[in-house]
């Protein structure tokens, strides 16, 4: 199943996609269709509302307002190697607050405090279940799908102290949708779809999301040793080779380029590069 939340004149609607019909689903949101029980995704499956057509959709993040963005870094081995780090013995674990999050065709803001804009493609879980010390082999019990994300990040503020924060969540800077796809779609606990990140269209990352070194079930099972996994939640579990900060010499987002990031079997977000606002 797809579930998506786009925003209508009367506000954000929860819909699910069938082929290119979206139907609204009686929630405000992705977020508010997962917090109402365990069997949400179930219940919606057949569920009949007011229809859209997905070609005039209006993307707003796929999960509006997550208790937590839990981002994983260095977790492809080529991005260890470009960074020049050596493989973590542990997931590098950090956060994002959700005023960063945007919809899958939204502007990225390039703020005016930096210069050193970067992409990242990278696929993104979505907790549907409670989860507290949950085993990698049951994880994928609490997860209601997968989706896509481009963690956008300031290296010039990421590098200022070893703590990175600051630098991956700069407001209105990380497109996260448009699809949240169940796991029996697209290869389950453990997926190996096609990721990409284009700029302008020149490709500059290509990898598989079967390359990650700590895959999505061990990022969820880490995770919930910490804390509560809480549904709506969203873990993004990495970004493969060819960011711009590696490239020789590095190469950043300008003001008016366009950044693609897709996942094969989940959707595409396209985004354009607008400065900041005074
Ligand atoms: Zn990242």
């Amino acid at each position: 199943m797809k579930l998506a939340t786009i925003r209508t004149s009367a506000g954000t609607r929860a819909v699910r996609a069938d082929g290119g019909v979206l139907t609204e689903l009686g929630f405000d949101d992705v977020g508010a269709l997962l917090r109402s029980g365990p069997d949400a995704v179930e219940n919606v499956a057949r569920t009949s509302g007011a229809q859209h057509s997905l070609d005039d959709a209006d993307f707003a993040p796929v999960v509006l307002d997550p208790g937590k963005i839990i981002c994983v870094g260095v977790n492809y081995a080529d991005h260890i190697a470009e960074t020049g780090r050596e493989p973590p013995d542990f997931p590098t674990l950090f956060a994002k607050f959700t005023d960063a999050l945007v919809g899958a065709h939204d502007a990225i803001v390039l703020p005016s405090v930096s210069d050193m804009v970067d992409w990242e493609v990278e696929l993104a879980v979505v907790i549907g279940r409670d989860a507290r010390h949950v085993s990698p082999d049951r994880a994928v019990a609490v997860m209601a799908g997968y989706t896509v994300a481009n963690d956008i990040s300031m290296r010039d503020w990421q590098n200022r102290t070893t703590q990175w924060l600051q630098g991956k969540t700069f407001e209105h800077a990380t497109p996260l949708g448009p699809f949240l796809v169940t796991p029996d779609e697209v290869g389950g606990a453990s997926p190996d779809l096609e990721l990409t990140c284009e700029v302008d269209g020149v490709l500059r990352q290509r990898s598989r999301t079967s390359y990650l070194v700590a895959g999505p079930t061990a990022i969820v099972a880490y995770a919930s040793e910490v804390v509560t996994l809480r549904p709506g939640d969203v873990i993004l579990t990495g970004t493969p080779g060819g960011v711009g900060a590696a490239m020789d010499p590095p190469v950043y987002l300008r003001a008016g380029q366009v950044v693609r990031t897709a996942i094969d079997g989940i959707g595409e977000l396209v985004n354009e590069c607008v400065p900041e606002m005074p």
